[in-house]
């Protein structure tokens, strides 16, 4: 047990590359201006690749803006001594707010309704606060229009306006409708948070452009952006272009043991429902990591790649709970213990092309990456 790190390799994990995550974030440095500052978004566990790690390196290197989507992913951040802001994105309940004040946790107002709420609640401190205003998405956010009332949660007593920004439904698109769209949101929320500004109000710090509005909208003049999928170096999907191609590297691996290599004959069938059946002698592995950490079921039956000793496999037959079975047929001295990769830098295992296969973007697969997989710096 003296090299506790070499526990973490003994089954399945994840591999994160920092230096790809200083990379991405210098990409994103390049076309944003001078005077904008770039929110991490590291919710949902910063898109699985470990939040704690994650932002305990985007600390060291200057960020000083961080937003998670729950009050408790705020709180996480902060017990482990993430410097700088800390938005929440979405609802807290009221009964919980006093923790986002304890925490210095920044809330967002989801509408105006709820700032009346909070305005009335009995709270030690004022609540710090952003406003989201809903431009289209109808989402969350009041309503651009409603310019009366949101200065009014300007007013509030309980609650101290440090910001107000809008989110974007289709700026990862460049077709002509599209772009009109998003022309229209972005001009909307501008023109909603002038006229707060013309009412006399300090408005805060402004922001809108998640990932691919940074690289397809790249002259909006806001505080910061929200780069989310882009940092972890990723597109959301493998068709997705931007307007500004960054020079982006995906920051996590995901890789996996060989726990057993056997030869099966004609006829024989491999794993549950006996969904694949050998049309000629071959040979089987099992690799140790399967849909409970996270690697979807669906990829089975469709002919998915892993990577063996520099050369691809295919997954046969279904994906099991913790283990699935590889064809390695055409691969030389593949053994008990090697290490499979299945996710990676290559085309072939992007998460990009996972995500395809498995009918999702790649902001789902990686945040639904399981608990049980240590996440492992290689940098
Ligand atoms: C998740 C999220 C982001 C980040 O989105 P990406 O497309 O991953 O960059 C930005 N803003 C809001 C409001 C979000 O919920």
């Amino acid at each position: 047990m003296e090299d506790k790190e070499s526990l973490k390799r003994d089954r399945a994990w994840i591999e994160i590359n920092l230096n790809n995550l200083e990379n991405n974030i210098n990409e994103i440095k390049k076309v944003i201006s001078d005077t904008c500052d770039i929110m991490a978004i590291v919710k949902a566990n910063a898109y699985g690749h470990g939040m704690i790690n994650i932002s305990k390196k985007l600390n060291s290197i200057g960020i000083r803006n961080f937003a998670v989507a729950t009050l408790e992913e705020g709180i996480t951040l902060r017990e482990n001594n993430i410097d700088g802001n800390i938005l929440i994105l979405g609802y807290t309940d009221f009964s919980d707010l006093e923790y986002a004040i304890k925490y210095d946790l920044i809330q967002t107002i989801v509408d105006y309704e709820y700032a009346s709420k909070i305005n009335k609640l009995n709270l030690n401190n004022k609540l710090k606060a952003h406003i989201k205003i809903n431009t289209g998405m109808n989402r969350i956010g009041e309503s651009y229009k409603n310019v009366d009332n949101i200065a009014k949660i300007y007013e509030m007593k309980n609650i101290e306006v440090l910001g107000i920004y809008s989110h974007l439904c289709v700026a990862d698109s460049i077709e002509n409708d599209d772009v009109e769209f998003t022309n229209n949101q972005d001009n909307n929320f501008f023109e909603c948070v002038n006229s707060i500004k013309n009412l006399g109000y300090y408005v805060g710090k402004i922001h809108l452009q998640a990932s691919y509005c940074i690289f397809n909208y790249p002259n909006l003049k806001c505080d910061y952006v929200r780069p989310g999928i882009i940092m972890y170096g990723l597109y959301s999907d493998k068709f997705s272009k931007t307007k500004i191609q960054p020079n982006i590297k995906p920051v996590l691996s995901l890789k996996a043991r060989i726990s057993s290599v056997k030869q099966i004959n004609a006829g024989d069938s491999v794993g549950y429902g006996r969904t694949y059946i050998a049309d000629e002698n071959r040979k089987i592995a099992s690799v140790s990591i399967g849909y409970a950490d996270g690697y979807p079921r669906s990829l089975s039956g469709k002919h998915t790649k892993v990577l063996i000793n520099n050369e691809y496999a295919e997954i046969v037959g279904r994906i099991c709970m913790d283990q699935l079975m590889i064809d390695v047929t055409n691969i030389s001295n593949v053994k008990q213990g090697d290490i499979v990769t299945l996710i990676g830098e290559e085309k072939e295992i992007s998460a990009e092309e996972i995500s395809y296969k498995a009918d999702t973007i790649t902001n789902e697969l990686l945040c639904r990456l399981g608990n049980r997989l240590p996440r492992i710096e290689i940098n």
